[in-house]
């Protein structure tokens, strides 16, 4: 039997700015995450999710949130994702007038979803679909993440019909797209590719985004497995940073030079810059003082110029 070919084109989703620094002990600048952010546009990105509107108490990092919207590039072409677990994120991101789509988050146990935003799995999903109303009220749009949907840090292996049954339920609020998230790491490329296909069945006509976390080295096997499947929508972090601070062991993010570098390799056009995004991975380890994750910036590049071509 033939493989299915693999898309012409993905979407690409830059989610370093939030995702990748969150979990830092270390704050970063906003003036930082402002450079990463003109970095990640200037390598192609057309959606970033820049920050997330959360309690400063619980997540440090983002307490910046409204002084990073303040200064983000005026693009028309680019969209902005704040990330918010409830009506008041929403109301404080809507109130920036810069946070083009609303992400929500709902997660697929209670034991997960009472460590990260004090809920059960079902109010999350409450909270989730309110959030998309609210968006979509304010002129903008939302879109619903579906965390640990590959694996809980505290319960184990996730129910698919859980995730489908999540997804069916996300996708009656027409958000603008839902997303799998392997929030830990845990995910393997079967159960990725029967994942993407199981909500493209329960959710016809909403988008799939996948978000993949390389914590135990499945990441980018894992993308290419979903955008295989039919996921349209893929995020990555510059450098391969990440983790999430309410979930035990959680590690990085897939790299986006790495997931950049693979697509474009095999064919399926990401629209963003290679070499770019390795000068802000490179970049973005000068500001960390440190070696990040992702590998392909530390591997030389190619295919080399060509001398005298
Ligand atoms: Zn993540």
């Amino acid at each position: 039997m033939d493989a299915p070919p693999p898309p012409a084109t993905i979407e690409f989703v830059e989610v370093g700015p939030r995702d990748g620094l969150q979990n830092e002990k270390t704050l970063i600048s906003t003036a930082d995450k402002l450079g990463l952010i003109a970095r990640a546009v200037a390598a192609g990105a057309r959606r970033i999710e820049v920050t997330s509107f959360v309690n400063p108490k619980r997540v440090p990092q983002m307490a910046d949130a409204e002084a990073v919207c303040a200064g983000l590039p005026d693009r028309d072409d680019v969209t902005y994702v704040g990330l918010v677990m409830n009506a008041r994120g929403a109301e404080r991101a809507l109130a920036t007038g810069r946070i083009d789509q609303l992400g929500a988050v709902c997660i697929t146990t209670d034991r997960f979803a009472v460590a990260n935003q004090g809920q059960s799995s079902d109010e999350s999903l409450a909270a989730a679909l309110e959030i998309v109303d609210m968006a979509r009220t304010a002129g903008r749009s939302g879109q619903i993440t579906i965390a640990a949907a590959f694996g809980c840090p505290f319960t184990g292996r996730v129910a698919e019909d859980r995730v489908v049954e999540m997804a069916a339920r996300a996708a009656a609020a027409r958000p603008a797209e839902i997303a799998l998230a392997d929030t830990i790491g845990v995910g393997d490329p079967a159960q990725a590719a029967r994942l993407v296909a199981l909500v493209r069945d329960a959710a016809p006509g909403v988008a799939v985004r996948v978000h993949f976390h390389n914590t135990r080295g499945t990441g980018l096997a894992n993308v290419w497995a979903a955008v295989c499947a039919g996921a349209r929508t893929v995020d990555a972090a510059i450098g391969g940073l990440g983790g999430c601070p309410f979930a035990p062991g959680a590690a990085g993010n897939v790299a986006s030079e790495d997931v950049i570098y693979m697509l474009e390799r095999a064919g399926v056009a990401t629209g963003m810059d290679l070499a770019a995004t390795i000068e802000a991975s490179q970049w973005l380890s000068g500001v960390m003082g440190r070696t990040l994750p992702g590998m392909v910036a530390r591997a030389p590049l190619f295919p080399e110029a060509i001398e005298g071509a």
